[in-house]
């Protein structure tokens, strides 16, 4: 069941969703919103501490006397997306846009924390309120835990929440083990020798070493690893050249890697940097590979009271335990690598007008689950703060 109190602050829920919609900030630069949250938080009576990986904010909420805590994250920041709606709420930062929900995923965790702060006696210890930058691309969960967060602060547990515009409106995905794929990205640079394209015999073409490595790179998923495996490798880009007649002297391939497991992922570092190195050989070139880990796989550890709360809220028959996982990936990996906790995905997919998904310039988070999502939050702080078998 939805929090009947919650459920009559709707549309206070609804009128913090749409002014976030309309400041979207990216990575690092979400001032606006990073004070527009630390004061609604303050109006709470939270406790509000700035300032971990520069414009994230902490919202602090203690009752009674336990030392149990849990913390509960959402993200402050947008995309370089030029949004394409008529909204009346559209945003009014030039291309920028909150095109992958985090203006709902604010609103609802701002709305939890009302009702939490108003409601302290419903729970024993502490809760903290993550609000973080740069999830898109730049991992400010990561800079968040560089810059403290679990030494300055005692966070036992810590939950994650992403709408999904995949999953029926109403329904919650969770599932133990990997939900969010790992995010690497590799630059291949072949150093060969231009010529005059009249006469290739004087160089070695970098171009068409490019096309048998891309070839060769797609043998890794299909070859090296096993077929119940999963594995994504993509070249994304590929640039050499300038003019018709002339072979250039390099060429640079870039691409992006998704897996679920390190081990796999390890094969996959391992194929490209040996393809590479003995393809540009066996063509008189070389081969310079920069490989980058950028986000770990998002593995759930702990799904019990995340399962609990929701069903709590939507009931047994909407909690989706066997949800495929995504190819994409979500920095919240980092905070599980430390803590006990669970990420769970929170069905969008709209009924009555166009569904658009994440990242799309017509993408617009779905208000319907605001209350839904708001409700979660309170049950799973009050239900792991209850928690005592840890
Ligand atoms: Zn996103
Ligand atoms: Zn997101």
């Amino acid at each position: 069941m939805i929090i009947e109190e919650i459920k009559r602050d709707e549309n206070f829920i609804k009128e913090i969703r749409h002014a976030l919609h309309i400041h979207p900030e990216t990575a690092y630069e979400e001032r606006w919103t990073s004070d527009f949250v630390a004061k609604k938080l303050q109006s709470f009576g939270i406790t509000v501490h700035k300032g971990l990986a520069k414009t994230g904010v902490l919202g602090i909420l203690k009752s009674g006397y336990s030392h149990k805590s849990v913390a509960l994250r959402a993200e402050l920041d947008a995309l370089d997306i030029k949004e394409q709606t008529n909204l009346p709420y559209k945003s009014r930062n030039e291309s920028k846009m909150h095109a992958c929900g985090h203006d709902g995923h604010m609103a609802m965790l701002l709305a939890a924390a009302k009702y939490l702060a108003k409601h302290k006696e419903l729970f024993d210890g502490t809760i903290y309120f993550i609000f973080q930058p740069a999830e898109e691309n730049e991992g400010g969960a990561k800079r968040m835990i560089e810059d403290g967060l679990f030494e300055t602060y005692k966070i036992d547990s810590i939950y994650g929440l992403h709408n999904w515009p995949a999953l029926e409106e109403g329904k919650i995905a969770i599932s133990k083990g990997a939900v969010m794929a790992s995010y690497d990205n590799f630059e291949i640079e072949i150093l060969a020798k231009g010529s005059h394209a009249a006469h290739p015999e004087h160089g070695v073409d970098p171009i068409l070493i490019a096309s048998h490595l891309i070839t060769a790179l797609q043998s890794i998923i299909s070859r090296d690893i096993g077929a119940l495996e999963n594995g994504i490798l993509s070249v994304t880009q590929l640039h050499s050249g300038s003019t018709w007649n002339v072979i250039p002297d390099s060429a640079i391939l870039r691409g992006t890697v998704r897996t679920f497991k390190k081990e796999i992922q390890d094969i996959i570092e391992e194929r490209i940097k040996t393809l590479s190195d003995s393809i540009t050989k066996a063509f008189r070139a070389n081969a310079k590979v920069d490989y980058k880990r950028l986000y770990p796989a998002t593995v759930n550890n702990y799904i019990e009271t995340a399962l609990k709360s929701a069903k709590e809220v939507v009931g047994e028959e909407n909690i989706v335990t066997n949800f495929p996982p995504s190819m994409g990936s979500e920095d919240f990996s980092f905070f599980l690598q430390k803590k006990r906790g669970c990420y769970v995905k929170l069905g969008t997919k709209k009924r009555d007008s166009e569904n658009f998904m994440l990242h799309n310039p017509k993408y617009d988070f779905n208000d319907n689950v605001l209350t839904i999502g708001a409700s979660y939050w309170v049950k799973l702080a009050i239900n792991e703060l209850k928690n005592s078998s840890h």
